[in-house]
Formats: C-alpha cells, structure tokens, sequence
C-alpha cells in the first residue's frame, strides 16, 4: 500500500517537478502541428496547469485531435446528443500505481482499491466558478450512472473560456458558484461519478458555455496532451491526509 500513500500525498510546491514521457517527442509549433501530426490541434489553445500535485504517473487514456487517439472527438452516443464537438478536446486524466495499472487489486471491490479516486484536483486555471453540480453518488466498480453523464461537476470560466471536470467525488467539491479561484488552488477530489467506468478526471474546454460550443484545445504545462502520454511527478512527499 505504499504506492497508495504515496499517490495520496502532495507536494511540496517548491519541489514539485513535472515532467512529460512524450511518445513521438515532439513540441507542437505556434500553428499547433508537430513534425508527425500525432500533436495537431486547431484553433487558439487554453494555457493550463496540469490540475493535480500529488506524487505519481499519471496516463492520459483520451486525448488528441483523432478519433484513434481520443474517443471524445468522434463518439456516436455524443453525436446522438448532439455534444460531440464541444466535447473533441476532452481529456482524461487516471493515475498509475505500483502495479502498473490503475488499481491496487486484479479485481476492485470499493473505489478506494482504485489509485486516482480521492485524489485531490487543483484549478488549472484563474477563474470564476460558473457551475457546480454535487449530490451524484460515486457508483461502485462495475456500476456507472448512465442517466446522468456528467455526475458532480465543476465549471470555472477563464477568460470566456469554459473549463469543465467531470465525475468528481460526492461532497468533495470546495468551492461555490461565483467564486474567484487562483490556478493552483484546491478545488475538488477526484471521483466516479456519473457515466464513469473507473475513477478519472475528464476535462475538457469549450467557448462561451459548456455544451455545443466551441472546443478549445488545452495545453497542460505548454504540452497538448495525447492517448497514451504519461505525466510523472516526482517530488518529497508530504502526507496532508494522515
Ligand atoms: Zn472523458
């Protein structure tokens, strides 16, 4: 359980070092290609803070400008709802534990067998907090709530820029609609809220609102994020959970 103790801590901000395993090695241009295209992207990107500290590699299973990178681009049951675009530069965002995968057990029996749920998200963003939505039970392993898509989530407008996080834990969200919050700051838990399979933070931004808008790609840390990219920070541990 070391691994998961470790995953639950968070670090130092002076110490913490965030460092990017890229696949294809290559740093997007001002027009949002790189020399392989595995990295394009269209239209003016949102400068983020990758939104977690606590130590440990973190996989981004969704992500990208492609439906064979990112199942958010080209989805037939978002395209049913009509949400599919404003969805295409979702990201989602699970951690890895000592075993490689996502889970402490082959066969989870409560979501705290999962490394990423609980772990504390922090604002990517300066903003105003434009939606929060709580009360949505976190759904046990091999249950999702397919009536309600989003469970709990948070809204912070940045700038006209809608950032959205979904499937957050029941009751962790602290803050309140229309509060300004500084990039960095606490602001949730991660959880399995809503139509989520294992525990993981979706984000995603869009102009204007959050549904059938414009999508704006996200550059965490300066990277656009792709399926497959794995994110390490390495820091001293400090345990604020007990
Ligand atoms: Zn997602």
């Amino acid at each position: 359980m070391i691994i998961k103790r470790l995953g639950r801590n968070v670090c130092l901000a002076l110490v913490l070092a965030l460092s990017i395993f890229i696949n294809f090695g290559c740093a997007s241009n001002e027009q949002g290609f790189d020399e392989d295209f595995s990295r394009y992207y269209v239209g003016d990107p949102l400068y983020v803070q990758f939104p977690f500290k606590a130590g440990g590699t973190y996989y981004i299973s969704q992500g990208g400008h492609h439906q064979s990178q990112n199942y958010h681009y080209w989805n037939e049951r978002y395209r049913d709802l009509g949400i599919y675009s404003s969805m295409r530069y979702a990201v989602d965002i699970h951690m890895i534990g000592e075993a490689g995968i996502d889970r402490d057990v082959s066969n989870p029996s409560t979501l705290e067998d999962f490394t990423m749920f609980g772990v504390t998200i922090y604002s990517p963003v300066d903003g105003v907090v434009a939606y929060v939505e709580d009360g949505n039970q976190d759904m046990p392993p091999g249950q999702r709530d397919d009536e309600n898509h989003m469970g709990n989530y948070l809204v912070i407008e940045a700038k006209g820029v809608m950032v959205t996080m979904l499937h957050l834990k029941e009751g962790s969200i602290q803050v309140n609609e229309g509060q300004q919050i500084k990039q960095g700051q606490p602001i949730a838990k991660v959880g399995k809220s809503g139509m989520s399979t294992v525990p993981h933070l979706h984000i995603q931004a869009t102009k204007e609102d959050v549904w059938y808008k414009e999508p704006v790609p996200m550059l965490f840390d300066g990277e656009f994020l792709i399926r497959g990219d794995k994110i390490k920070i390495d820091c001293s541990y400090k345990d604020l959970e007990g």
